[in-house]
């Protein structure tokens, strides 16, 4: 037994030295044994009560659901998955879900989820999108499909040299559907802040034909 727990704990140290992204938290540094968080860290994002921390506002006419203020281990957790690129941050965001408020929507089989797209150029800097990765891990928690509706067009031109009208133009076309869209969306995204970005996608995918729109952030920051 004696051998076994050595050998358990060599083999561990060298999966540490191995895999030393997957060995500490993210958030603190604690050895978290390949999970994402450690334990303490994990209470700390679960704490109180989940279902109070849910808030909705509406987004061009449609609601937006935000599981967590954008603080804290959430917020730690949007800026590692954005930042970093660390796709175990979106399986603990995504695991919030368990817990949803009874007024969340009933979303239908046929629902698909979908992310904000990056544009072009940050994707391939990135080599991961990761507005794909957290719909991807949303729609396993929630039992759906996902995959990418919307374009997002390169900016045509530089916002600097337009004026404010132009701007706004601009960015109005900036996402454009990918596909006629006639079944439920569920649009997932990290974070609401102002809804814009959110309000542009809604509007894209009306345009495309979505009739049922759901919008869900795993935070809001004030806006
Ligand atoms: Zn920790």
């Amino acid at each position: 037994m004696k051998t076994g727990g050595r050998i358990g704990r060599i083999r561990e140290i060298l999966r540490q030295i191995l895999y030393p992204e997957g060995a500490i938290c993210l958030r603190c540094g604690a050895v978290s044994g390949g999970e994402c968080l450690c334990p303490a860290c994990r209470r700390d994002l679960r704490q109180g009560d989940v279902l109070e921390s849910w808030e909705t506002r509406e987004v061009a006419g449609v609601l937006a659901w935000s599981i967590r203020p954008h603080r804290g281990v959430a917020r730690d957790l949007v800026l590692a998955l954005k930042h970093r690129a660390e796709a175990r941050a979106a399986g603990e965001l995504a695991a919030l879900l368990r817990q949803r408020p009874a007024a969340f929507p009933a979303l239908s089989p046929d629902t698909v989820v979908t992310w904000v797209p990056m544009p072009p150029g940050r994707k391939r800097e990135r080599c991961i999108d990761h507005g794909q990765v957290l719909a991807d891990r949303v729609a396993a928690e929630l039992g759906l499909s996902s995959r990418a509706l919307l374009i997002r067009r390169g900016n045509s031109a530089p916002q600097a040299r337009l004026n404010r009208a132009g701007r706004e133009r601009n960015l109005r076309n900036a996402y454009v559907p990918g596909e006629p869209i006639d079944f439920p969306v569920l649009l997932v995204d990290d974070v609401l802040t102002t809804g814009t970005t959110a309000r542009r996608c809604v509007e894209a995918l009306r345009a495309g034909g979505a009739a049922e729109i759901t919008v869900l952030t795993m935070t809001r920051a004030a806006g």
